[in-house]
């Protein structure tokens, strides 16, 4: 059993046999998103409980995907794909995550120059991710410019 929090606590998840790999998105949605990347790891949804969904704001970032915040902190909570039965949950939200391994790296041709991560993980470009999903999701109409790119 897993907790984690958002910064003011009034959204709580719980979360049983957390899996042991994460992933982090450098795209430009993650990016304005969470201030820099998105570490997150995907859980499926029979393992999380969340408490304080009232609490829960959500914004629909393109035809495929919402995104979840805390509406009195605005802590960064999850991403979820339409039709994924899986909450892709920050790393930062855990109390613990010492134990967590990052197996990859996704959009890494859309990170800032000045920074990098170690480790010997894959590693795809923006154009690799798209390939290898068979999807160019549409950005959200309002902010995200088409030309910015973005995951999910
Ligand atoms: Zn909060
Ligand atoms: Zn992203």
């Amino acid at each position: 059993m897993t907790t984690g929090h958002c910064l003011c606590g009034a959204v709580r998840v719980t979360i049983t046999d957390l899996p042991r790999d994460f992933g982090i998105c450098h795209c430009k949605m993650c990016q304005r998103w969470t201030g820099l990347a998105f570490a997150a790891i995907e859980v499926p949804d029979a393992q999380v409980t969340v408490e304080g969904e009232e609490h829960v704001s959500r914004y629909r970032s393109s035809d495929i995907s919402t995104r979840s915040f805390c509406r009195i902190c605005g802590s960064t909570l999850w991403f979820r794909d339409d039709g994924r039965p899986s909450y892709e949950i920050p790393v930062g939200l855990l109390d613990d995550a010492d134990h967590l391994r990052l197996t990859h790296e996704i959009f890494v041709d859309r990170k800032p120059d000045g920074w990098g991560l170690a480790g010997d993980h894959p590693r795809e470009t923006e154009q690799d991710y798209f390939r290898r999903k068979g999807h160019v999701p549409q950005p959200a109409s309002r902010p995200a410019s088409p030309a910015e790119g973005g995951q999910p």
